[in-house]
């Protein structure tokens, strides 16, 4: 049986399945029995941990899969959802033990990514961390744009029964219908945010 990236989050605006973000568990898994991890008597665990930038042309990585969920795809093939705004996944790897327990993960993988417009309007970061934690449509949440848009928590546990491990992904995609347009909002209501705060202190 060929190896089937995993499917953690689906764009509800694309049609096809480019709109997919998937993990391959096989990859992740491989990584997480490396040598790197070997450990001789008395040695603590070496956790080796990777940051993957997904940024434009670096898609070859490969733990996470864009624009699939039925087959393994070649970097050449991925695409990128053309709504993805951003997007923050973090990746544990647990062994059981003897006795089924968890305990601290023995790999550990970190991937985000920004839309480009935000690469070049945001070069000091600070719209980011409004648009990650102030945008919203619960109460209490700063603002509730008109664009329309959709933020997803990702959150899966995939026990791999034949190493008897667990993988455990979470984070949050952000999808825009009109990712520019979208930003620009937000941009707004930061820079209008950002006046008033100023204007009160
Ligand atoms: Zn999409």
């Amino acid at each position: 049986m060929k190896p089937t990236p995993f499917s953690v989050f689906r764009c509800p605006y694309c049609a096809s399945r480019r709109g997919v973000i998937a993990i391959d568990c096989e990859a992740i898994q491989a990584l997480a029995d490396s040598p790197l991890r070997s450990t001789g008597p008395g040695q603590k665990a070496v956790i080796p941990s990777h940051d993957i930038d997904v940024s434009a042309g670096s898609l070859g990585q490969p733990f996470v899969v864009f624009g699939a969920c039925d087959r393994p795809l070649k970097a050449s093939k991925q695409t990128l959802c053309p709504h993805l705004i951003g997007l923050l996944i973090d990746i544990d790897v647990f062994h059981a033990t003897q006795r089924g327990e968890i305990g601290e993960p023995a790999a550990s993988l970190c991937a985000s990514w920004d839309h480009p417009w935000l690469l070049k309007q945001d070069p000091d970061e600070e719209l980011r961390p409004f648009l990650w934690t102030e945008v919203g449509e619960e109460p209490g949440d700063t603002f509730t744009p008109r664009n329309r848009w959709y933020l997803a928590p990702l959150r899966q546990v995939i026990s791999q029964r034949r190493s008897r491990s667990q993988i455990v992904v979470s984070g949050t995609a952000i999808v825009a219908i009109e990712p520019v347009a979208f930003l620009r909002e937000v941009r707004r209501e930061f820079n209008r945010e950002k006046a008033r705060y100023a204007a009160s202190s």
